[in-house]
């Protein structure tokens, strides 16, 4: 886009325009050439262009009135790009279940990433994802067990991918400049079949990371007892982020078992 995007940067949008070339060369190259790719919020297009001269295929989803129509305006003219405009939180199952992406990548809007990571987590992609995050909730989801900010997201980003951080920005390579710093995540397939479904992952972990402070035992109160505990060689006594992501699985399949 001519216009400078800066002065037209809406707050409640997250939007933060990454301006940064290495960090842009870095996301799209992560990308394979000829992939079948989503993009959330393309916003002005820092991410797009490069991708656009990469991928086979590309969808953007963007709310952003302007943005979309912008793009709207490129895909009558390019045949490899398609919009949706809307909520990316309403519009994404519908968009992988239509278009089979091999790969979502985006500068996410910080203010939805927790929600829009749990749902992502849930797609198992044959390419993967790169994701730009506030630094801490990149750090959360890149933690291991142990680690004081590993929680729900951690576990459930595991479920079908490898995670680990490409690189960190700090907050002059946006404009405006958030007030934090940034880090890219790439999460690849590790390409090992889960034991359990994602939705019975995703309820377990919710509930078991519901109450931090709590024991494994308190948290399943009424539902697993020591007996259970021992079955599937988890110590009760332990708190959630003291759980690997095989630990929750074999919770999650004791649960199951149960109902
Ligand atoms: N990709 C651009 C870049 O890197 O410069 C913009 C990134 S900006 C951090 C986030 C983008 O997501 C904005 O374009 C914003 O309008 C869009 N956005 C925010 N909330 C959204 C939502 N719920 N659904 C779809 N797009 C959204």
């Amino acid at each position: 886009m001519t216009e400078s995007p800066s002065q037209h940067a809406k707050k409640s949008l997250g939007q933060h325009f990454l301006r940064d070339h290495n960090a842009i060369r870095r996301i799209a190259t992560a990308i394979p050439e000829g992939a079948v790719a989503i993009e959330i919020g393309p916003g002005p297009g820092a991410i797009t262009e490069s991708l656009l001269a990469r991928v086979g295929r590309l969808t953007v989803i963007e709310m952003d009135n302007r943005f979309a129509a912008h793009w709207q305006n490129e895909a009558e003219s390019n045949p490899r790009l398609s919009v949706i405009h809307g909520d990316v939180l309403q519009e994404l199952d519908g968009a992988v279940t239509a278009i089979h992406p091999e790969w979502i990548a985006g500068n996410l809007p910080y203010n939805i990433s927790g929600p829009l990571t749990a749902k992502l987590a849930g797609f198992n992609l044959s390419g993967g994802m790169v994701l730009m995050y506030q630094r801490e909730v990149a750090e959360r989801i890149a933690a291991g067990p142990g680690s004081k900010v590993y929680g729900g997201l951690s576990v459930l980003v595991r479920h079908y991918y490898d995670v680990k951080r490409l690189l960190t920005l700090p907050p002059g390579a946006f404009v405006p400049p958030p007030k934090v710093h940034s880090a890219v995540i790439l999460m690849t397939p590790h390409g090992k079949t889960p034991a359990c479904s994602y939705e019975l992952l995703q309820k377990t972990v919710r509930q078991g990371f519901a109450h931090r402070r709590k024991t494994i035992n308190n948290n399943f109160r009424g539902e697993l007892s020591a007996e259970d505990f021992e079955a599937i060689a988890i110590d009760p006594r332990k708190r959630p982020e003291q759980l690997d992501y095989d630990a929750w699985v074999r919770i999650a399949i004791a649960l199951s078992n149960k109902g």
